[in-house]
């Protein structure tokens, strides 16, 4: 079970709460840094029905959940929205009035282009590259990416061009060899569901961009982030990119009523990637646009100048001037309502944080 205690509790109090769990024989633990959240287990999983009206009774503890309760850490109440930032500066900052774009392509390929994608996508105001080293093909016979190859051209581009970079990581056994690479990990829509990659994500500390499966509900989609953020790892941003329909015309429905719903359920930054929602190129730019519109805290989109150069995703790749003008949108939307796009070589472009007010100055 979980418990929430109240800000104010002193020290005889948790050692209060301490001691009776101890006594039951749980084991505690606090989930989160301000120490407001103990989780209590016992080692045969088992716990008297009458423990949690004992814990309930003590005057610091505000609330006890047991699994069917709200997912917790990444549920408000939490005050303040989480931001998530990649880089020294930072070069990438998602939520609490903060927006960064990531673009690149699909995976990483020949080394020379992805050079050049990585220093169109910096130059044009974007703040991350992608690309996936490994990926997540829905048949197994499809191009599965350059694997440990493809980290290699990826790391080299990193250092070369200077962005940060988020890739995929696709099996617990290789989040180790994968972080040495990527600032941010990326969990595949399809991996959504993969309890046992959530939790090594959530060990390795490092920020995560978690994918929602195209099947999954908005609560669902809540718990697998509960998963890494229970790990110890609140460093995640939630990535809407369409969820199964009926009609073709687009690959998947880009679910924006979730995308405004999360941002008042969770503390945690809401990314959106138009590129898988629409498949086609030509629809990603109105896409980013109402997602922006929409309260979300970022992009990812796929970029890449030769759609048939490419193994996957092709159709969906945006041109680079275009990405160019989408950023551009970006820049122009965020301001609108008091945000502010994050990237490297756009801060000297950006308002001075005395011109966007109140808000802003605190977050340098
Ligand atoms: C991707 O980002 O290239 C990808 C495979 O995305 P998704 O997991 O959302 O299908
Ligand atoms: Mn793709």
């Amino acid at each position: 079970m979980l418990l929430r205690l109240r800000p104010n509790a002193s020290r005889s109090d948790l050692d209060a709460v301490l001691g009776l769990a101890r006594e039951l024989g749980y084991e505690t633990r606090f989930l989160d840094t301000a120490r407001q959240v103990l989780e209590a287990t016992r080692p045969d999983g088992m716990g008297a029905p009458a423990d949690r009206s004992r814990f309930e009774d003590m005057s610091c503890v505000s609330q006890v959940l047991d699994a069917s309760g709200a997912p917790e850490l990444v549920s408000r109440p939490q005050p303040e929205p989480t931001r998530v930032e990649l880089g020294d500066g930072p070069q990438a900052s998602f939520g609490a009035g903060t927006v960064s774009v990531i673009g690149g392509p699909c995976a990483v390929e020949d080394e020379q282009r992805l050079a050049q994608v990585a220093a169109a996508v910096r130059d044009a105001g974007g703040a991350v590259l992608r690309g996936g080293a490994f990926k997540p093909r829905t048949s197994p016979y499809s191009f599965q990416g350059l694997g440990h190859e493809g980290l290699e051209r990826l790391a080299r581009v990193r250092a070369q061009v200077g962005v940060p970079v988020v890739t995929e990581v696709r099996d617990p056994r290789e989040v180790e060899r994968v972080g040495e690479v990527a600032d941010m990990f990326q969990i595949g829509s399809r991996s959504m569901t993969n309890f046992a990659l959530l939790r090594e994500v959530g060990r390795a500390r490092k920020p995560v961009l978690l994918k929602r499966g195209f099947a999954a509900t908005a609560r669902e989609f809540l718990l697998a982030a509960e998963y890494i953020l229970s790990a110890g790892n609140d460093k995640v941003v939630l990535c809407e990119r369409g969820i199964r329909g009926f009609d073709s015309v687009t690959r998947n429905v880009l679910d924006l009523g979730t995308v405004a719903w999360l941002k008042r359920s969770t503390h945690l930054p809401v990314m959106v990637d138009p590129s898988h929602a629409a498949g086609r190129a030509d629809l990603v730019r109105p896409l980013a646009r109402a997602a922006i519109a929409a309260g979300a805290d970022g992009l990812i989109v796929e970029v890449h100048p030769d759609p048939s150069e490419v193994h996957s995703d092709g159709a969906q790749a945006l041109p680079l001037d275009e990405f160019a003008r989408l950023v551009e949108d970006v820049r122009a939307l965020v301001r609108l309502d008091g945000r502010r796009l994050v990237a490297p070589r756009t801060e000297l472009s950006e308002p001075r944080l005395s011109d966007v007010g109140p808000e802003m100055e605190s977050v340098a």
